[in-house]
């Protein structure tokens, strides 16, 4: 077997071999385009359907800034039709997929989307649904979507994650995608950045829980960021190389992610926090220019902080201590109702069975933590980097790092990190503090350090 690690995202599609994790993994994405002028090989890569039916879905921006290219390339040897929306913030929910029903035409043989979050989701969706195969043409390396199987969707006002396919081909043009709104660009920084703790996450999830882990897609993962964290430096003058290396890094992420079959090597509690102040934004009804990855960003450091707090403490001393035993159930819920005002209850409803508040259950798992605390504090030590060189990474590429940007004041930084966890149900730094009673004076060291 041939080591991942060198591959770029383009040298990764049709793979498909038996691992040493016990996994087959699989790539089911016939082409990936990642480079300099790369959108004028489209109709090479999509030759199989000359002479048929091909649809466009675009926006207004995406339009000018790729799809008039698309459609000049394509028109001479393919019959091509298309739909633009026109709304300034797209969402993808019925309405939208409800128009691409009424707009497809009959016998089209494959869909174009030319976008990149809003406009990739969809259309995936709609090519599951209709079973025509769809290309995706980036416009912005804002998030880590393109290579993925799921779609996020909104159904009835709720974020809901529907079954999606792989896109047959994806083509990112760096000259395109380097002039994104900055903002886009930061959040693919951003959201790549967050890969760290949640590859560190996934460990301990392993060792403490026997959660299945793959160590070659780690590696995978380790190593495309690193080439853009280097890169970080060329965010701010747009250098295609960088531009580059965040896109390859995004498409490798949205692999690892079909490669498991979870989200786990590119989900952890950076992508909690970040989720958490998506939620407080909504709730707010205030217009925030924040993206995805922008948040993310902030989360990791945030959570970096976290393993940094983790590793310096005494176990033995905190067992010994014993006020682990005891999470007080009130305190614990109007957390969450600070936090999370008119969602609070949906989230303690789905949260509540699952949160120990059993003084014997508690004890058995503060044991099982101090047994492997050697290994933990490598984790911390060895696989997250020190906050402050996350952090300085962010500033380099002129991303948002601190949550006081976000408009976050210092109470409500304190409640979130406290509650961003019970967003989700799955292990890591943030529930491990939690565990050994030790989650509300992180939080007080994390907020001291921000809010100085
Ligand atoms: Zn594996
Ligand atoms: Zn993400």
């Amino acid at each position: 077997m041939e080591d991942l690690s060198i591959l770029s995202a383009e040298e990764m599609t049709g793979l498909n071999y038996m691992c040493t994790c016990g996994k087959n993994h699989s790539v089911g994405i016939e082409t990936i385009k990642v480079g300099q002028g790369v959108i004028t090989g489209l109709p090479t890569v999509i030759k199989s359907y000359e002479g048929e039916k091909v649809f466009i879905i675009e926006d207004t921006h995406t339009l000018s800034v790729a799809g008039k290219k698309v459609e000049e390339l394509l028109k001479e040897k393919f019959k091509v039709s298309k739909f633009v929306f026109n709304e300034e913030h797209l969402h993808p929910n019925e309405a939208t997929l409800g128009r691409l029903l009424l707009e497809i035409p009959g016998d089209t043989s494959l869909i174009i989307a030319v976008g990149s979050g809003t406009i990739n989701d969809i259309s995936r969706f709609l090519s599951c649904k209709l079973r025509i195969p769809y290309v995706i043409v980036g416009t912005a390396p804002s998030m880590d979507g393109y290579a993925s199987v799921v779609s996020p969707l909104i159904c009835d006002s709720v974020k809901v994650t529907y079954d999606g396919v792989y896109p047959l081909a994806i083509v990112c043009d760096s000259d395109i995608m380097k002039d994104a709104p900055m903002l886009m660009i930061q959040a693919g920084l951003g959201d790549i950045l967050g890969k760290y703790t949640a590859l560190a996450d996934w460990h301990i999830a392993n060792i403490l829980n026997g959660e299945y882990f793959c160590p070659e897609v780690e590696k995978l993962v380790l190593t495309t960021l690193k080439k853009c964290e280097e890169a970080a430096a060329g965010v701010k003058s747009r250098d295609a190389k960088t531009v580059e290396n965040i896109t390859d890094a995004l498409i490798l992420s949205g692999i690892a992610i079909g490669m498991v079959g979870a989200s786990r090597p590119a989900s952890g509690g950076e992508h909690y926090i970040s989720h958490c102040y998506e939620m407080m934004f909504l709730n707010s009804s205030e217009d925030v220019q924040w993206l995805h990855g922008n948040t993310v960003g902030v989360g990791v450091g945030v959570v970096a902080y976290a393993f940094k707090y983790a590793k310096d403490l005494d176990i033995n001393e905190i067992l010994t201590k014993g006020d682990y035993a005891h999470l007080d159930k009130n305190k614990w819920k109007q957390n969450i109702t600070d936090v999370f005002t008119v969602s609070a209850t949906n989230i303690i409803e789905f949260k509540q069975d699952s949160i120990n508040f059993n003084e014997e259950e508690r004890k058995a798992s503060i044991n099982k933590i101090v047994s492997n605390w050697d290994v933990i504090k490598e984790i911390c030590d060895v696989n997250v980097p020190e906050p402050e060189e996350i952090i300085k990474t962010l500033k380099k590429a002129g991303a948002v790092w601190n949550p006081k940007e976000l408009g976050l004041d210092k109470e409500l930084f304190r409640k979130s990190f406290i509650a961003a966890k019970d967003m989700r149900n799955r292990y890591g730094i943030l529930q491990l503090l939690e565990d050994i009673g030790m989650l509300d004076e992180a939080a007080n060291y994390i907020t001291n350090i921000y809010y100085k």
